[in-house]
C-alpha cells in the first residue's frame, strides 16, 4: 500500500497514521516528526527548519523534497509507505508523482481527513505531544497513549498565535492538493469526527473498496 494522508493540522493524521501503518505493515513517514527529531538532535537540517516551524510556515520545498526522496529510497519503503505531512503543496505532489513514475510504482490513494475549523482549533490548542515517540496525546493526559512515556509537552506551533497561521497556510497551499488528487482519481475522503478506532475502521473500509 502506497498511501498519502491529507488534511488540516489537527485532523488526526498523526494518530491515524500510526494505526494504518501498523495495519498495512508499512513505514509511517511524517515530515513533521523528521524535522522535530532533527531539531532535538541539533542537526543542520533541524536548524534550517526551525525558523519556519516556529512561525507555522512551510519549510522550503528543496529542503523537504530531498529529505523525502532519500527516505523513499530506503529499503523498508520497497513494498509501500504511508506519507503523513508531505506532500503539502502542489509542487510537492508533483515531485511525488515523478518519484512514483521513476520507480514505476503508482500511488494507491490519497486519504483525506476532513474536519470543521472550530474543532481543529479546539483540538490543536489543547493537544500534547510525546517527546519520546512523537505521538499526540489529549489535553490533561500525563502519559503517552502510544509508548507510555511520562514526557508530554505542548508543541511550540500548537500555541494559539501559530495555529491561525498554520490553518491559513493549509487553506492557501495544502488544500489545492485535494483537487490535484481528485483529478488523478486517487482521492478518498473520510470524516475525521468521532472515536479514533471508528475513524480507522472507516478509513480501512474505504481503502479496501478502492482496490
Ligand atoms: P506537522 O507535524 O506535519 O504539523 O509539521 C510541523 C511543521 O513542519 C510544519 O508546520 C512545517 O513548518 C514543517 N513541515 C512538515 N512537513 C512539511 C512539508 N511537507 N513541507 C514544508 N514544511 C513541512
Amino acid at each position: 500500500m502506497r498511501l498519502v494522508l491529507v488534511g488540516p493540522p489537527g485532523a488526526g493524521k498523526g494518530t491515524q497514521a500510526k494505526f494504518l501503518a501498523a495495519h498495512y505493515q508499512i513505514p509511517h513517514i511524517s515530515t513533521g516528526d523528521i524535522f522535530r527529531a532533527n531539531l532535538k538532535a541539533g542537526t543542520e537540517l533541524g536548524n534550517k527548519a526551525k525558523s519556519y516551524m516556529d512561525k507555522g510556515e512551510l519549510v522550503p520545498d528543496d529542503v523537504t523534497n530531498e529529505m523525502v526522496r532519500d527516505r523513499l529510497n530506503e529499503s523498508d519503503c520497497a513494498n509501500g509507505f504511508l506519507l503523513d505531512g508531505w506532500p503539502r503543496n502542489v509542487v510537492q505532489a508533483e515531485v511525488l508523482r515523478s518519484i512514483m513514475l521513476e520507480k514505476k510504482t503508482p500511488l494507491d490513494a490519497a486519504l483525506e481527513f476532513s474536519l470543521a475549523n472550530e474543532i481543529i482549533i479546539e483540538r490543536l490548542s489543547s493537544r500534547l505531544t510525546c517527546r519520546a515517540c512523537g505521538a499526540p496525546a489529549e489535553a490533561g493526559a500525563t502519559n503517552c497513549p502510544a509508548c507510555n512515556a511520562a514526557d508530554l509537552y505542548q508543541r511550540e506551533d500548537d500555541k494559539p498565535e501559530v495555529i491561525a497561521k498554520r490553518l491559513a497556510v493549509y487553506e492557501e497551499q495544502t488544500a489545492p492538493i485535494i483537487s490535484f488528487y481528485r483529478n488523478e482519481g486517487l482521492l478518498i475522503s473520510v470524516a475525521a469526527e468521532g472515536a479514533v478506532a471508528d475513524i480507522t475502521k472507516l478509513a480501512i473500509a474505504a481503502l479496501s473498496k478502492n482496490k
